[in-house]
């Protein structure tokens, strides 16, 4: 028997039928925080679940592979390809070429893109969390519903790192005070690249309203969200004299998880004179279309909504507002973890106690749990 359950991105222009067997239901699935899954998709970690065959066309009824032209191939290795949606970067599928053999070539489809996660999808653990050298996202979400989260270094069943395992920093303690000043962010393919700096005299210009992830979006928010205070909310601590890190958090929002295939997606709160330009020495460019980084994609979610990734491996990278432009969301799954860590939290003060647009999130088992470990 086989459960069909569809997959479709943001812009809709890729929808698939995808093919799982029944009596595997739900597929225990691990979330990958390995360096090409972080670097190529902009995110903390991989969200894909294997499935049987073929992505399959939606438009006949008997099991057909579909057309994959909507998709950008990127291969991270001789063994994986990844592929994404050319218009608005949602990282699709993932699939084994490796070695012949029918056990090593496989599809996975991302988990955040699904129709139906409930009874089909199960989240049981962390892989390759020895690559993020601070235990990355994986030490954020320590167990889902009852259930204590493994955590392997590698691949699954191997050694097990536990929560708060650190590795030492090569980069941190060759160039010591440098790397203390500003941080490195680059995609996979080398494409985006940027440099990140303390808090300085340009970071508290910017005047913002509030994000979700500090004040929920209800009515009875209303005034309070505009921020009539003008406090600047993504220096941290909030109200030091000198601040030395930025707000970060995790949102769930319909736009986030389709337009990356992610449940939550991470994000960085930034101000845009903190954020330089490697090839122009400058604080980066998304408006000017003369003086944007080359090979940045735009996609605009929703009116005045801009959401940026790299054309050629599709790691998201930044998102923005036509209303909030001193002000930019940074992808967290780009930064050098050989810097500070994939967390990094000598950079960023992760908000724990909410998840952005919660509410938004589609009611499987996975987002519950992962919420209910970041609120208590
Ligand atoms: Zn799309
Ligand atoms: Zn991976
Ligand atoms: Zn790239
Ligand atoms: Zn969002």
């Amino acid at each position: 028997m086989t459960t069909y359950v569809r997959a479709k991105c943001h812009c809709q222009q890729n929808v698939f039928k995808i093919p799982f067997r029944t009596d595997s239901l739900p597929i225990p699935n691990n979330l990958c925080h390995c360096n090409a899954c972080r670097h190529s998709t902009g995110q903390l970690a991989g969200y894909h679940v294997r499935f049987e065959g073929m992505p399959l066309s939606i438009t006949t009824e008997a099991d057909e592979p579909a057309d994959l032209e909507n998709l950008t191939k990127y291969q991270t290795s001789i063994k994986a390809a990844r592929y994404f949606c050319s218009t608005c970067s949602a990282h699709m599928f993932w699939q084994s070429i490796g070695d012949a053999g029918k056990d090593r070539q496989y599809w996975e489809v991302a988990v955040g893109l699904l129709e139906q996660v409930d009874g089909i999808v199960k989240v049981k653990g962390h892989i390759y969390v020895g690559e993020t050298l601070d235990g990355g996202m994986a030490d954020h979400f320590i167990s889902a519903g009852d259930k204590v989260l493994a955590r392997y270094a590698q691949g699954e069943g191997g050694e097990q790192l536990p929560v708060g395992w650190r590795a030492v920093l090569k980069k941190a303690s060759k160039e010591g005070q440098q790397s203390e000043e500003w941080i490195q962010a680059y995609c996979h393919c080398r494409t985006v690249s940027f440099i990140i700096t303390r808090p300085n005299s340009q970071s508290s210009i910017p005047s913002c309203p509030y994000p979700d992830l500090l004040v929920p979006g209800t009515e009875e928010n209303t005034a309070k969200a505009q921020n009539p205070t003008d406090r600047k909310w993504w220096l941290r601590p909030t109200g030091a004299s000198k601040p030395k890190k930025y707000l970060a958090g995790y949102c769930a929002c319909a736009s986030c998880r389709l337009t990356s295939g992610a449940e939550v997606l991470a994000w960085v709160f930034m101000p845009r004179a903190n954020i330089i330009d490697t090839k122009t020495n400058e604080p980066i460019q998304l408006e000017d279309e003369n003086h944007r980084p080359k090979g940045l994609k735009q996609y605009i979610s929703s009116h005045g909504r801009y959401r940026e990734f790299c054309s050629t491996c599709g790691a998201i990278a930044f998102r923005w507002k036509i209303d909030r432009t001193g002000l930019l969301d940074v992808a967290a799954g780009l930064f050098d973890q050989e810097q500070g860590g994939a967390r990094a939290d000598g950079w960023f003060d992760w908000i724990r106690d909410r998840i952005g647009f919660s509410e938004d999130a589609i009611g499987n088992e996975t987002i519950i749990g992962l919420i209910e470990v970041i609120t208590k």
